[in-house]
């Protein structure tokens, strides 16, 4: 409880977690979180690729980042995999070890440590607003909260989702004719994108890049209804003219997108709110759709967990840092090896 930071008797928390060259260590508990390479224990907060790595001898993770893992590592024969529900506790050496819904796609969970009476909680990437493809972030009042920093910046407010989808649909109006060619981050992105369509009422069928389709049956499997999908590559006397069609990033400035016809390029990114980053990927229709916490959401976040400490792990971590030391919380940087910019914002 955040109390026990009260109790004289408590460890200092660096003491027992830890950045080390191969990831976030456990000393107490002897495993690591999200490692960035392979380890005999890891414990895995969600599925995206600078969290979740092949390799591990063991991995702790939600049964559905196990089975994202297995779907991208063929299957990881090698690893001793152990599913943990949401909510349900573990004891793994001198530490409480349970995973608590992140809010960030499909299986993703925040870490929650507890030893000698102190509780840490690593939150991996969260966001705070509804997704219809995964639980709510549940914040957890803890001692010390390890957050994630990719848009933390004043500037980064991400507008309604509904909104952004509404743009889109306006667009296919206005454009009956054109094909809606819409970049997607394959794990997440795409099925909350879809999702989002159903919510807005689109009920025809949603064209994917076969790039797309074993995460969108994964996600199906475990019981995210998508509705009426269909691979580009089986259509047989399709003209695409006025679909809606998912894919990865990449694959807009492709040679498979010329079989669109006067295609709108669109992209679904937090990162879209930057004009720049917006015209680099070529996107005519940006739409600000994030699965990460905006800068208000990450404010909102240290008021609900009330740690005295926070450290501060990928993005821009400078900014929540000198904003957590102004309203009194003891911040740091973490800087953690292995994190790349994410695509998958
Ligand atoms: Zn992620
Ligand atoms: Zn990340």
């Amino acid at each position: 409880m955040a109390t026990d930071t009260l109790d004289p008797a408590a460890p200092n928390p660096r003491t027992w977690l830890y950045p080390t060259p191969r990831g976030l260590y456990c000393a107490p508990g002897d495993f690591y979180i999200d490692p960035a390479v392979a380890v005999p224990r890891a414990l895995i907060t969600h599925g995206h690729g600078d969290h979740a790595r092949p390799g591990h001898r063991s991995a702790l993770a939600t049964s559905e980042t196990l089975a994202i893992m297995r779907l991208r590592f063929q299957g990881m024969p090698d690893t001793q995999q152990q599913a943990l529900k949401y909510g349900e506790s573990i004891r793994i050496g001198d530490v409480e070890a349970s995973l608590v819904p992140a809010g960030h796609i499909l299986g993703s969970a925040q870490a929650v440590l507890e030893h000698k009476g102190q509780r840490i909680v690593v939150s991996g990437d969260f966001k705070r607003r509804p997704d219809p493809t995964c639980p709510p972030f549940e914040p957890v009042p803890c001692d010390v909260f390890i957050t994630e920093a990719t848009f933390a910046l004043p500037v980064f407010h991400h507008p309604s989702d509904a909104g952004e989808i509404g743009k889109l649909l306006r667009s296919l109006q206005t454009f009956p004719e054109r094909t809606h060619l819409v970049g997607v981050y394959a794990l997440g992105k795409c099925q909350r994108v879809i999702r989002l369509l159903r919510a807005a009422g689109y009920d025809k069928r949603i064209w994917l890049h076969g790039g797309l389709a074993s995460l969108c049956t994964l996600y199906r499997q475990h019981g995210i209804d998508l509705g009426d999908i269909a691979l580009v590559s089986d259509a047989v006397i399709e003209t695409f003219k006025g679909a809606i069609v998912l894919c990865p990033p990449s694959a807009i400035a492709d040679r498979w997108s010329r079989r669109f016809f006067d295609p709108v390029p669109a992209m679904a990114s937090g990162w879209m709110s930057v004009r720049a980053r917006a015209r680099q990927r070529g996107a005519e229709l940006p739409l600000v759709i994030s699965d990460h916490a905006d800068w208000s959401e990450l404010k909102q976040t240290l008021a609900d967990v009330g740690a005295p400490k926070v450290w501060v792990t990928h993005g821009r971590e400078e900014a929540l840092v000198h904003y957590a030391r102004s309203i009194g919380i003891e911040a740091e940087a973490l800087h953690l090896a292995g994190r790349e910019e994410e695509d998958d914002s």
